[in-house]
């Protein structure tokens, strides 16, 4: 099997090729038999139209030829109306009688436009002839020999085409006894010139001969085939026209024409001889009975197969079309069927996109409705968160004040000590009547409580809960306020505290207490970065850039390192001991710088310290 399987394989592509190639070999052969088909149909059609323009033409010829004929073929019989010819056959030493005879032949002659006429005595001697004046006459000749002479004696009328002996030239010689009273005196002869008929034979191409019983040629429109033979003469035929000497001295050779196919209408197709223009010829003939002639119609086979071979490059050519034609027509079909599956995979492709696309819009649908739910639930969310980050912030105040819960203590208590001592005082002092110093600690006592007042109302300032609209505030009045709440802080941990401000008073668009409680948390944590350092200092800027105002909050603190810096705004993000710091300071003053449409930056000083800068936007005093 193995083996069987790989003799196969090298065959199969060229039984594959052959397959292919096959098919187009048939139609090419077809069309090369139609073709020749078209070409031998051309060529036998045009050939029998020849065939028969040709035998039309033999006809009118051959009754050309009797016409001419037989004006002449009573004229011989009736010369014995004449008595002169009679009494020169009876006294054939008559001069007077010869020359009567002779000018009656001349006018005879002349009147029948025929080119001799002749009597000669039963031995063959002419007696009196019409061209009597003429040097060559033949009176005198002896004419025994002539073929028509003969048969005429032999009371057969003659009938003889021959070449004139005495001249050479040709002519059809008719011959006729002469009788007198039931007896034979002599035979009249009349040649008539038919040569003449060759004239109206010449017709394009085509060749016309004239032959006679042995196949000589004796009449032609080609006049170098004339006195030619068909076909080579037999030795005792050539001997017989010697005798008769018919042809006078012409050689008589063969024509050398071939035949080279005999058609069904028993016509035949020859190689002519030169001059012949064509090689190929159509040839029939005629019988002119019962003159035992025969005429020879050639015609120029030349315009047939031209026809013929147009007829087969026509045919072609059409085969070419038409196989053009199928072949467009299938590549027409095989494209529309390919338009035809490309529509329908196309429609299969819109049609799958159209559904993919229905999918897709309801999964988007679905989509955006559960988009739009998460919205909701987003929205609900930022608000709970907007609402935990308000109490964040809340919170925050709350553990600063915690923070500072301690120092306010203190606060309160130093002036609650100094009140109640200096109350007590003021009561011994003025029931010992010392009213003056009584009233002098009256007034400290009064200023005391002042100062408690405005630290508290600080404090209640501080812890309200943020109001939501944004004022302009006056920035330095924020940073006095603040500092107010660490005032005590700044002094006990003895910080040098700086400020700069500009000439002009700057104007932020916030919330004062929460900007308040921003700056408390960065001055916070300035003085607890500072707890350690030997140089204690807080500085305090502010400037103006453009629409902002910007609050610089500097220290000679440690500064902040990179680990660090990168957490600082993280809500619940300390490095304090636990206990010191929530760690939501920083972030929950990002929050609020934010809000104002500001922004809170960390940096570090050249000193080494940390520099907190609050940008906020530019409120015009107008508006304040
Ligand atoms: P808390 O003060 O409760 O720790 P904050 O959010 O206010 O929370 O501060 C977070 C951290 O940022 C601080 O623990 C500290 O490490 C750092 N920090 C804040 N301010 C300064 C500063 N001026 N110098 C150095 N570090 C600082």
């Amino acid at each position: 099997m193995a083996a069987a399987a790989q003799t196969d394989l090298p065959s199969r592509p060229g039984r594959r090729l052959l397959r292919r190639v096959a098919p187009w070999v048939l139609v090419l052969l077809c069309c090369l038999a139609v073709a020749v088909l078209a070409w031998r149909w051309t060529e036998n059609a045009a050939t029998e139209k020849l065939r028969l323009a040709g035998a039309q033409r033999l006809d009118s010829y051959a009754v050309s030829l009797e016409n001419l004929l037989s004006k002449y073929d009573f004229l011989p019989g009736t010369l014995e109306l004449n008595k002169d010819v009679i009494a020169l056959l009876q006294r054939p030493g008559d001069e007077a009688v010869r020359a009567e005879v002779n000018a009656y032949l001349e006018q005879v002659n002349r009147l029948s436009r025929s080119t001799t006429i002749y009597i000669v005595n039963l031995q063959g001697l002419t007696q009196a002839s019409s061209n009597w004046r003429e040097p060559d006459s033949f009176v005198g000749d002896n004419v025994a020999f002539r073929p028509y002479v003969r048969d005429a004696l032999r009371r057969t009328p003659g009938g003889f085409y021959g070449v004139g002996t005495t001249r050479g030239e040709p002519g059809y010689f008719f011959a006729h006894g002469i009788y007198h009273n039931g007896r034979m005196l002599g035979v009249a002869t009349v040649k008539v010139n038919i040569e003449t008929l060759e004239n109206g034979w010449v017709q394009g191409a085509d060749k016309v001969m004239l032959t006679d019983a042995h196949g000589v040629v004796f009449l032609s429109s080609v006049q170098d085939w004339k006195y030619r033979t068909l076909a080579p003469l037999a030795p005792e035929v050539l001997q017989e026209l010697e005798v008769s000497r018919q042809y006078f001295s012409h050689a008589l050779l063969p024509l050398g024409m071939r035949e080279l196919r005999k058609l069904d209408s028993g016509a035949t197709i020859v190689a002519t001889p030169s001059p012949a223009e064509h090689a190929r010829m159509l040839s029939q003939t005629r019988s002119l009975a019962p003159r035992k002639w025969q005429f020879v119609y050639l015609s120029d086979l030349a315009p047939a197969e031209a026809s013929a071979r147009n007829a087969f490059i026509f045919t072609w050519l059409s085969e070419a079309l038409l196989l053009m034609l199928v072949l467009y027509a299938r590549q027409r079909r095989r494209l529309g069927r390919q338009r035809q599956r490309a529509r329908v995979d196309l429609q299969r492709a819109y049609d799958h996109l159209e559904t993919m696309v229905a999918e897709r819009t309801a999964s988007l649908q679905q989509m955006t409705h559960n988009l739009s739910e998460e919205n909701v639930v987003r929205r609900q969310a930022e608000q709970k968160l907007r609402q935990a980050q308000s109490e964040l912030v809340q919170a925050g105040k709350m553990a600063v004040l915690g923070q500072m819960s301690a120092g306010i203590t203190h606060e309160l208590n130093q002036p609650l000590t100094a009140l109640r001592t200096m109350s007590d005082n003021a009561r011994v002092l003025i029931e010992r009547g010392r009213l003056d110093e009584a009233k002098d600690n009256l007034t400290t006592i009064s200023q005391l409580v002042g100062r408690m007042g405005a630290l508290t109302g600080q404090l209640r300032q501080f812890a309200r809960k943020a109001d939501a609209s944004l004022k302009p505030v006056p920035v330095a009045a924020a940073i006095t306020a603040a500092l107010f709440l660490v005032e005590r802080r700044v002094e006990q941990e003895r910080v040098n505290f700086r400020m700069s401000m500009l000439s002009q008073d700057v104007y932020a668009l916030c919330d004062s207490n929460r900007l308040e409680q921003v700056l408390v948390n960065l001055f916070t944590n300035a003085l607890d970065a500072m707890a350690g350092c030997d140089v204690r200092q807080l500085a305090v800027s502010v400037t103006r850039s453009f629409n902002k105002a910007m609050i610089a909050v500097s220290d000679t603190g440690p500064g902040i390192p990179e680990s660090v810096r990168s957490h600082l705004f993280e809500p619940f993000f300390t490095t304090k001991p636990q206990g010191q710091g929530l760690g939501l300071g920083l972030a929950i003053s990002e929050q609020i710088i934010r809000e104002f449409g500001g922004q809170l930056l960390a940096e570090s000083t050249t000193a080494g310290g940390a520099r907190f800068i609050i940008e906020l936007p530019i409120a015009e005093r107008e508006t304040a």
